[in-house]
């Protein structure tokens, strides 16, 4: 049996966090490779030491370092690991303040110095993690993960390359399975071909961990987080969501791609192609179900779930008729391709385009080449909701129910995905809450004891 198991930045967030994490390592059969992101929060201080660095903050930088190091001395010390841990940190964080100097004196923030920031906070978790396990008698140890993912070097957003990262990990993680157990990785950052560190985009992790388990044809993925499992809506916002204990690979990857922030949107791919089995379980709640994904759906004459993403813009793309219609259409995602602006949803008829984007970087630009042959109007403050379920291409009716709950609240863009598998609308940002609400007590208000959606808290 080869397991891959991830565990997300709250399952290590604190020396309980890293002992609850050990224990469910231990207590897995087989060969293991673990991925390990960052403690909860640190990614989030490397992030402000970078606009630090970018306002030219030098002072805010440095003090950030000096948190983010005393953060990981407390769990050091309350873990009672080794020197080396220790020694290690002091390391890292002597060369993180080397490098804050060296962006001063140059007056030049990089993307490849961002990636060396950024990939602090997992080459300590990943060190501390398996110094814990090596401390409990487990033949553990730590892999720099630039030596197992290969990327491109599009430093803080890169590519896997998959023929070079399915070669590394498949080369790497045999010779140290001759002497060790537990391979432990930190997640989210990788190489480019010459060595330089690269990192995956935020909440990289879970993707990180995809790609290993495809890589060496792991028996079956675990991603360990914060909730029992995916729920049918965000529970931060839906107090009554429920556990969805198994879902289809396509579901499960149109949630992601829909803001289910439980997985990275990349995570499913690499899964379907090496078809390995995907459970996603909570760290405080090891013996609870999780959810399980597979390649079926399990009933598909309902929807499983409500995403939401916030923060999204629209753009609406009317044709001077300067150009034939089907000319209009490529020229339009010519201009998207050329900013390099990912477009989420389309709806179109023959002289007109309404999209969403939620990357604003390139707006104007974008804006700009639009208008030499179409008028563009931009709308702000926009959600999407997305029900997500094989039984939208299979039932009669689920839409029906969706837009009646969404009485009086205006829609301004409607897709089912290619898919099929996901129904999604644009609404005004402030009526998000209400509509997701409403939604989630149409569909799953009335579910009784149910094998398929389980009350969250419960173990087996
Ligand atoms: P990790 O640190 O383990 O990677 P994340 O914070 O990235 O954890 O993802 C887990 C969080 O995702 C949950 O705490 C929850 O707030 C959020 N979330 C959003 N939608 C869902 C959903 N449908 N099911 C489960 N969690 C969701
Ligand atoms: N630590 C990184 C982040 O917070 C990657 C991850 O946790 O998945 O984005
Ligand atoms: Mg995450």
């Amino acid at each position: 049996m080869l397991t891959v198991l991830k565990f997300g930045g709250t399952s290590v967030k604190d020396a309980e966090a890293f002992k609850r994490t050990s224990d469910i390592i231990i207590s897995t059969d087989g060969k293991k490779v673990v991925v390990v992101s960052a403690l909860a929060g640190i990614t989030d201080d490397l992030t402000n030491i970078i606009s630090a660095l970018d306002r030219q903050n030098y002072e805010r930088a440095k003090e950030t370092i000096g948190s983010v190091s005393l953060k990981h001395k407390q769990v050091i010390a309350d873990l009672d690991l080794s020197n080396d841990c220790d020694l290690f940190l002091e390391i890292k964080i002597s060369e993180l303040k080397l490098l804050i100097e060296a962006v001063e004196i140059l007056g030049e923030l990089t993307g490849k110095s961002k990636d060396l920031i950024l990939s602090f906070g997992e080459c300590m978790s990943s060190t501390m993690l398996a110094d814990i396990l090596s401390k409990n008698g487990i033949k553990a140890k730590q892999k720099e993960a630039g030596e197992l993912i290969i990327t491109d070097s599009e430093f803080t957003e890169a590519t896997v390359l998959f023929d070079q990262t399915n070669e590394a990990c498949s080369c790497e993680c045999k010779k140290m399975f001759d002497t060790n157990d537990v391979i432990v990785a930190g997640g989210f950052i990788a190489s480019d071909v010459r060595g330089r560190r690269t990192t995956l985009g935020r909440g990289g992790s879970d993707y990180s961990a995809s790609v290993i388990a495809a890589a060496i044809k792991a028996d079956r993925l675990e991603i360990w987080t914060d909730v029992d499992g995916i729920l049918t809506s965000d529970p931060h916002l839906v107090k009554s969501a429920r556990l969805v204990t198994e879902l289809s690979y396509i579901e499960a990857s149109e949630l992601a791609f829909f803001g289910a922030k439980v997985l990275h949107p990349k995570t499913i791919r690499p899964a379907i192609n090496a078809q390995i089995p995907v459970v996603v379980k909570n760290s405080y709640n090891p013996g609870g179900p999780g959810t399980v994904i597979v390649n079926k759906a399990v009933d598909c004459s309902i929807i499983k779930a409500i995403a939401y993403r916030k923060d999204v813009t629209v753009i609406n793309i009317r044709s001077n008729r300067m150009l034939g219609a089907y000319g209009f259409l490529s020229k339009v995602f010519e201009i998207f391709k050329k900013h390099e602006t990912s477009v989420d949803l389309v709806t179109t008829t023959e002289v007109s385009i309404s999209l969403t984007i939620d990357d604003e970087t390139k707006i104007y630009e974008v804006k700009k080449d639009l208008e030499e042959f179409s008028s563009v109007e931009i709308f702000r403050d926009k959600a999407i909701i997305s029900a997500i379920g094989e039984g939208i291409r299979e039932t009669a009716g689920i839409a029906a129910r969706f837009f009646n709950v969404l009485k009086g609240i205006n829609v301004s863009m409607v897709s089912v995905g290619a898919s099929e598998v996901n129904l999604s609308i644009v609404i005004e940002q402030p009526h998000l809450d209400q509509a997701v609400i409403g939604l989630h007590e149409e569909f799953f208000g009335d579910l009784g004891e149910s094998d398929l959606f389980r009350k969250t808290g419960e173990s087996k």
